[in-house]
């Protein structure tokens, strides 16, 4: 049988998924390969994903990124699911999850992992579902035969809500939201109705053989994670936790990678606390978190609130943020949503990295600012986030190529372009010394190249003199003392 990364790993061994994750990461293979053999990175790598260009995924890495992408019930074209695999990954996804619950899923599922060069992702136990009429009529087998297949297709991690146990049910009664996991409420009701423990939770060793086989990566989904700020932190959120410490321990002695989920919905001030006491309780595992939303009220703007915590999160240890839509509790989102959930959480992660002095990370940064104070406009464009945007909103009003040379843009106009003034101000050597006269606009560069509406503007109503609490200032006089 064929052996996981982290058994290679402990074994000594620097695969050559290692060998490339340290060229994409600017790491020495050696410090990659101690790191997988530890568990505090996966790289999700099922031996059946041809197409996978390895990543990994651990706190001393880049934080990475995850974009959900799926049908529902009423959309299901193999072509669509494709493009938005295309979208997600276009717009910087490191990992997609396929959340698909309609159409042929084992066809979209295939189609998704034989193109994608990002480890795919799945939540099992929503293709379980869909085999029974009632959610309470799954059975142990029918959820490790589903789990089973899934691993001969390639996928590289799946969600398993394994840690809601029974006992933390009751915990969860005084809540303001109660369970909003699908997968956590689905599993509530299941033992609710059955009157037996999780079956994920009785079946994980089971479970952890097939991954072994398969090199399928653990994302031990957190079922009983808060779904508003009130529910932060509860009980039934931290019992869940430490019984995804035990199934975390469990995984790693069958040889199994493991990363961990994480919330939800939580108050600023809280989510550095929830890391510290995962990366704690799971022994480091890779952490891997949905947002966290920092304030309930903003839906429509959901990508900006939880990217504010995803970036808290990932500056005080989470490795992988699962990117929230501006559609998020409103509806399925569409590409432009896709693109401007990636483009949140690629700030949010790149924020972190910079901070956590990620090895390239501030190059990004000093190379787009440079380019940005030499007036260079294409290469700004090239370097930025996201290059297309970034270019239209530009060419929105100054739109012809001679703009492109510009020394000044339409956000200040030329006359008040801050970085050009400076740059007119500094010698030869870029150097300010002490300067006599005022910048020529007509003799500066900007002026050759545009057409603004510089000194257009009738001034003859405009006052020399203004009197304010009976003193008279004139121009020359309030800057006097400048
Ligand atoms: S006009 Fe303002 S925003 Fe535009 S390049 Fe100059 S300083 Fe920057």
């Amino acid at each position: 049988m064929e052996r996981t990364q982290i058994q290679r790993a402990r074994a000594g061994e620097v695969t050559p998924a290692m060998e490339r994750v340290a060229e994409r990461e600017n790491r020495d293979p050696a410090f990659v390969r101690g790191q997988v053999a530890d568990g505090q990175a996966v790289i999700p790598n099922n031996h059946a994903h041809d197409s996978l260009d390895p990543m990994i995924i651990g706190r001393e890495f880049a934080t990475k990124v995850n974009a959900n992408i799926g049908n529902s019930e009423t959309t299901s074209d193999i072509e669509g699911e494709l493009r938005k695999l295309h979208t997600a990954v276009h717009y910087g996804a490191d990992t997609v999850m396929d959340l698909s619950t309609g159409g042929n899923l084992d066809e979209i599922r295939a189609a998704n992992v034989d193109h994608a060069p990002v480890p795919v992702g799945t939540v099992p136990i929503y293709e379980a579902v869909k085999h029974v009429d009632d959610p309470a009529d799954l059975t142990h087998e029918l959820l490790l035969d589903v789990i089973e297949k899934q691993a001969e297709q390639g996928v590289d991690y799946m969600t398993i809500h394994a840690g809601v146990l029974m006992e933390h049910l009751p915990l969860t009664d005084g809540r303001k939201t109660g369970i909003v996991s699908r997968g956590g409420s689905i599993l509530a009701q299941w033992m609710e109705e059955n009157g037996m423990q999780n079956p994920l939770y009785a079946k994980f060793e089971a479970i952890c053989e097939v991954f072994a086989e398969h090199d399928v990566t653990f994302s031990l989904g957190d079922g009983l994670r808060p779904g508003s700020i009130a529910d932060a932190g509860d009980e039934a959120q931290f019992a869940e936790l430490d019984t995804l410490g035990e199934l975390t321990r469990t995984a790693w002695d069958h040889g199994v990678q493991v990363m961990v989920e994480g919330p939800g919905h939580v108050p600023v001030d809280q989510v550095t606390e929830n890391v510290e006491r995962q990366q704690s309780v799971c022994d480091g595992a890779p952490f891997y978190v949905l947002g966290p939303l920092v304030t309930d009220v903003a839906p429509g703007y959901d990508h900006i609130t939880s990217a504010i915590g995803a970036t808290e999160a990932a500056r005080a240890g989470a490795a992988m943020l699962c990117y929230v839509t501006p559609k998020e509790h409103l509806g399925l989102p569409e590409e432009e949503d896709v693109r401007d959930g990636l483009a949140a959480y690629r700030i949010a992660a790149h924020a972190a990295d910079v901070a956590n002095d990620r090895p390239g990370a501030r190059d990004w940064d000093d190379a787009l600012s440079e380019a940005r104070y030499e007036f260079d406009w294409r290469r700004q464009f090239d370097l930025a986030l996201d290059p297309e945007r970034a270019q239209a909103y530009h060419d929105q009003t100054l739109p012809g190529d001679n703009y492109k040379e510009a020394r000044f843009c339409s956000m200040c106009g030329v006359e008040f372009c801050s970085m050009r003034i400076d740059q007119d101000a500094r010698d030869a050597d870029g150097e300010m010394s002490a300067i006599d006269d005022e910048t020529d606009l007509g003799a500066s560069a900007a002026a050759e190249v545009n057409l603004p509406p510089v000194g257009s503007h009738d001034t003859s109503d405009v006052p020399e003199k203004v009197e304010i609490d009976g003193v008279t200032f004139t121009p020359e006089e309030s800057h006097a003392d400048d």
